[in-house]
């Protein structure tokens, strides 16, 4: 059983070396070592306590973050997500991931990120409402839609963005849309968002797939995970004619080497994503990470494949769904073995393109129609792709560190042309 200590240590280590990497990037785009003093932390952390009336009438205390890793470029922007681990360490690693997808994909933002420790799994809807609401209330003063723009991530969703945003509003006293994105349609969200994390997936993995040689049409993809992102996912892959043979969720994993019924499963999953526990023949998820396929697109969560797997994956493309499911070490073993890795900071920034999309929308009060939404995120995540990929040719470095030149570049010159270093 993995400890919170275990939970805690991974976390960190993530984050060094989401530091290391930084380093190395810096290296090759010329920045000194105030540059990496500046760009290794995030600019600002708060940690705030959230007390909430739950509906037994007790009060319980939660504990929030949230991380704004840079503002050079313009105001920071990333996720909230609802998990019971949740750390420090962790919300300030994926504020620097959310800086690295902002910059790759030319958004005008910086990276930002936010949590909870909660299991929302055992809160009802109106504990889980006064949460949201007690979390913006805590957090307002360092938000908003011209500093820090919220959104969605792991076990949040558009309610949540509506409450939160409604809250916000409440304490400006007017409207404001703009403040978070991932909202509902009828709350000035933006068609295809909800989707756009797993199109964006789509988008880079057919990239890879055509540089591979391998046809996206037939081939064998697993997907681990069956949340917003991976349900999405194994149904567009379905619908291309794909043959996913493996999917899974928190609690196990099914794999058939013929493929799966991906409707009839999508059909049956909870909100939480939630249906390997109707089958008796489930295996566990490290089982499935190992499976035969020509695709592995892990789409759930941090640290899945290790030094300890990374020599027994099967895949030749590695697609990172999931923010930080790749050890730096399993990154080196996996490229040795020749396995084309699209790393998370690209695979999964359809969600932010569309939010930018979603934020613009609100601050000019015009809607786009969802094939607009769709034809600008193709456009941005096809020449984003290149980009790492012809970077990495380049410099004969992996694919991981070329996102993060590629990433950094801008915010590196925006530092320096500020003068702040
Ligand atoms: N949570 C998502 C991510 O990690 C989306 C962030 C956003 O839309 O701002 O990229």
């Amino acid at each position: 059983m993995a400890t919170i200590v275990d939970h805690e240590k991974k976390k960190a280590s993530l984050f060094e070396s989401t530091q290391n990497i930084i380093k190395e990037a810096l290296g090759y785009l010329g920045g000194d070592t105030a540059t990496y003093e500046l760009m290794k932390e995030p600019l600002r952390l708060l940690t705030v306590r959230i007390p909430v009336r739950m509906d037994d009438g007790t009060v319980q205390v939660f504990t929030g973050y949230r991380a704004q890793h840079n503002d050079a470029v313009g105001p920071t922007k990333g996720g909230i997500r609802f998990h019971p681990d949740v750390t420090e360490e962790e919300v300030k690693a994926l504020s620097i991931w959310m800086s690295i997808k902002s910059g790759i994909t030319g958004l005008p933002y910086g990276g930002g990120k936010g949590g909870i420790q909660c299991d929302p799994r055992a809160l009802s809807m109106r504990e889980l409402e006064r949460l949201s609401r007690g979390y913006v209330r805590a957090i307002s003063q360092l938000v908003g839609p011209t500093k820090d723009i919220p959104a969605p991530d792991v076990f949040t969703n558009s309610q949540i963005m509506a409450w939160m945003m409604d809250e916000y509003s409440e304490i400006r006293e007017f409207e404001s849309p703009g403040f978070i994105t991932g909202k509902p349609l009828v709350l000035g969200g933006s068609a295809g968002r909800e989707s756009s994390t797993a199109k964006g997936v789509t988008i880079v993995l057919r990239e890879a797939a055509k540089r591979a040689g391998i046809s996206v049409e037939g081939a064998r993809v697993i997907v681990q995970g069956f949340g917003n992102a991976g349900s999405f996912l194994s149904k567009f892959l379905y619908e291309a004619g794909a043959k996913v043979v493996g999917i899974s969720d928190a609690y196990g994993a099914l794999y058939d080497p013929q493929g799966l019924d991906i409707p009839y499963l999508l059909d049956r999953r909870d909100s939480f994503g939630t249906v390997t526990n109707l089958f008796k023949n489930s295996i566990s998820n490290q089982e499935l990470l190992v499976q035969e396929c020509d695709i592995l697109v892990p789409a759930a969560i941090e640290n899945q494949i290790t030094e300890q797997n990374a020599p027994d994956i099967k895949a030749k493309i590695l697609v990172e769904a999931a923010n930080g499911p790749t050890t730096a070490k399993a990154t080196e073993i996996l490229t040795e073995r020749g396995v084309l890795i699209v790393p998370d900071v690209l695979a999964s920034a359809g969600g932010v393109v569309v939010s930018y999309f979603e934020w613009v929308q609100n601050n000019q009060g015009y809607y786009w129609s969802e094939e607009e939404v769709n034809e600008k995120l193709e456009k941005i995540l096809t020449q984003s792709f290149q980009q790492v990929y012809q970077t990495s040719i380049d410099k004969k470095v992996n694919m991981r560190l070329s996102a993060y030149i590629v990433g950094l570049k801008r915010m590196v010159e925006a530092v320096k042309i500020r003068g702040w270093v």
